[in-house]
């Protein structure tokens, strides 16, 4: 057997995806004209799968704060600011967001990706455990697996069942790390933070929450869902992603734990790769300082959001469980969905395919983001290019 047999079942879901004319991760986009439009096959097309939240992707002060930053200081660090020291951007960020969260400190890693692997894999390791919403992200898995601590999953966003698992363990709960996401990716439910903090409060255990879809979207400041849930205080340890709302590229971990500078530098994943480039850690402290001044993005992206599930629900869709930015429309099987996904395109709508296995429950689906760079016309239009694919699949 060739290192490369265990390809063969993901060569083979590529062929048949092929076959049938959707070429879905290969979509290029041939210009990307603002955060809600891109030209796709020659098409000019409504980008409804981006996550970029508050459309903050081309806001002139984040545009010039990176230009200027690039000019000043250059195109990358090199290296780690463990071994290359630290330019000052990257310290004034982490002090924002300590300032934006209200905790003690802050560390950014290069990746929401990374930020999870490394936090994970760092706070625990052999005797401890991870106990995790059994719909966690890619991320949290491959944190708790390179952890080396015992893995429990819980019954997704069920605090009875958390609560269960949490009394079976006894005293290790005060070495139980238990982990969720603020909105999730894939159906945008939020967490019932409120009841899951009361739980990991009464028997003592952590708590690491992943606010990676709920930052600027969710709480009075845009903090998150633990804001919107009043239960910041019990948040050991808040995850995060400069890729979304922020509109760049990195991550973070907030938490008011003193040690959380040891866990900085024993911690494999912010020690032994580059520190995120000057421009990306420029325009990522203008979009915070927008997110932080005009509250109204975040209404505007509720407002965007709720019309375009009040339109797809009316059509007869089959959701997601509550209106989010995360739209996920429920398709039969994955036919229709490869149909519908290929229809929306060549009427000018990009939304994310997600086939099984991708999907929590092994469902095809549709996942839209909305962004409060739309446009009522635009969230308009991307219901009306559903209804015309749904009742007709693809154009000629
Ligand atoms: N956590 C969650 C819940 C995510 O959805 C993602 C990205 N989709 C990440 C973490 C990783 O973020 P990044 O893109 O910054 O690596």
């Amino acid at each position: 057997m060739s290192l490369f047999e265990k390809f063969e079942p993901i060569a083979a879901a590529r062929r048949a995806l092929a076959e049938s004319g959707v070429e879905s991760i290969n979509v290029v986009m041939e210009q990307v004209l603002s955060p809600t439009e891109a030209l796709i096959e020659g098409r000019r097309t409504i980008l409804a799968g981006t996550n970029n939240y508050l459309g903050l992707t081309f806001h002139p002060d984040c545009v010039q704060a990176a230009r200027r930053a690039l000019k000043s200081e250059g195109t990358g660090t090199t290296g780690s600011r463990a071994a290359n020291g630290n330019y000052s951007g990257h310290v004034a960020l982490e002090r924002e967001l300590a300032d934006f969260f209200g905790v003690r400190s802050v560390i950014v890693f290069s990746t929401g990706y990374v930020a999870n692997l490394g936090m994970i894999a760092t706070l625990t390791g052999p005797g401890d455990v991870l106990l995790i919403d059994a719909d966690s992200h890619a991320s949290i898995y491959d944190g708790c697996r390179l952890s080396g601590a015992e893995i429990i999953r819980f019954r997704h966003n069920d605090p009875a069942d958390l609560d269960k698992r949490l009394r079976r363990l006894g005293e290790r709960a005060a070495r139980t790390v238990v982990i969720v996401e603020g909105i999730y990716s894939m159906f945008g439910d939020r967490a019932p933070l409120e009841e899951i903090a009361a739980v990991k409060r009464r028997h003592g255990a952590y708590l690491l929450v992943d606010e990676a879809h709920s930052l600027g979207v969710l709480g009075e400041r845009g903090r998150g869902r633990a804001e919107e849930a009043g239960v910041e205080a019990d948040v050991d340890f808040i995850i995060g992603t400069f890729s979304k709302s922020l509109g760049a590229i990195g991550g973070y971990c907030a938490s008011n734990h003193p040690e959380l500078d040891l866990v900085r530098y024993a911690n494999r994943a912010y020690v032994f790769t580059a520190s995120p480039s000057p421009s990306v850690i420029a325009s990522t402290r203008s979009a915070l300082a927008l997110l932080r001044a005009h509250p109204e993005l975040r209404r505007r992206l509720w407002e965007q959001a709720r019309r375009l599930y009040a339109r797809l629900s009316a059509m007869g869709f089959r959701l997601g469980p509550e209106p989010s930015p995360i739209i996920a429309v429920r398709l039969v099987d994955r036919e229709q969905a490869l149909a519908m996904w290929r229809g929306l395109l060549a009427r000018g709508v990009y939304v994310n395919l997600v086939l099984p296995p991708a999907s929590p429950d092994g469902g095809s689906l549709l996942r839209c983001s909305v962004s409060a760079g739309h446009t009522p016309e635009q969230i308009d239009q991307i219901a009306q290019a559903f209804a015309e694919a749904n009742a007709t699949g693809a154009p000629d």
